[in-house]
């Protein structure tokens, strides 16, 4: 095959991100010699979507990789991801909180997560509302948690061509991470991530703000 290689494109994605951003290789459905490969370059930061993918992947690879959750979580798949991830991104529900905090605790573990905020348009896609976000976190909701550290917040833009859209989007995100952080609530010392942008919207993002990108298409390929 032509075109750049997997090292070049991994360079070319982080000559992209101003310093201090984190890079999450998202590695759904790609194989462990695919993963082995970027692994072999340095990377340890990968991201996966599928719980129990998550499961089947993580003992073929080295221990030292540091897997994050990003995709939507179901309660009763929580228990794939407690014991293996780095960081959970997609937390969407209460109840879900509940579950992460009691499977973490089940194993000993304290575990970080990301709430997800809906910010696209898509009603497909997960996450809290910003009204209840900050009504839910005024009540010292990070403090009920004890096995859980709230870490910053995760959004996914709108699936669109209108780059205005996708921008005023992560812009609120922004916009609402910064109020949070500032607003001195207890048990939100180290809320400090904000994970937006993908392959196609990462300029998106960083111009917004972003400290934590998620991409997949631009490192790997095509899926
Ligand atoms: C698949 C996926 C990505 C990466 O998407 P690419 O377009 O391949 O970069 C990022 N975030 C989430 C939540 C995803 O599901």
């Amino acid at each position: 095959m032509d075109g750049p290689g997997l090292a070049e494109r991994l360079a070319a994605v982080k000559a992209q991100l101003p310093p201090g951003t984190a890079l999450v290789a998202v590695s759904k459905k790609r194989t462990v010699a695919e993963i082995k490969a970027l692994y072999n370059l340095g990377h340890r930061d990968l991201g996966e979507n599928y719980p129990q993918e998550l499961r089947d992947k993580q003992p073929l690879l080295p221990a030292d990789i540091r897997w994050h959750f990003i995709g939507h979580l179901q309660r009763n798949k929580v228990k794939y991801v407690v014991p293996h991830a780095h960081l959970v991104h997609g937390v969407d529900s209460l109840e879900l909180l509940e579950e992460l905090d009691r499977r973490a605790s089940a194993l000993g573990r304290s575990l970080d997560v990301l709430l997800q905020v809906h910010i696209a348009r898509e009603e497909t896609k997960h996450g809290f509302l910003s009204e209840e976000l900050q009504a839910f976190l005024a009540t010292s909701a990070s403090e009920r948690f004890k096995a859980l550290r709230f870490r910053g917040l995760m959004g996914m833009a709108s699936n669109t061509t209108d780059r205005q859209q996708v921008l005023s989007e992560f812009q609120g995100l922004a916009e609402l991470y910064h109020r949070i952080r500032s607003s001195g609530l207890p048990g939100l010392e180290q809320f400090n991530l904000l994970s937006m942008g993908m392959s196609g919207d990462l300029d998106l993002a960083l111009a917004a703000g972003s400290n934590m990108v998620r991409v997949g298409t631009a490192i790997f390929g095509e899926r």
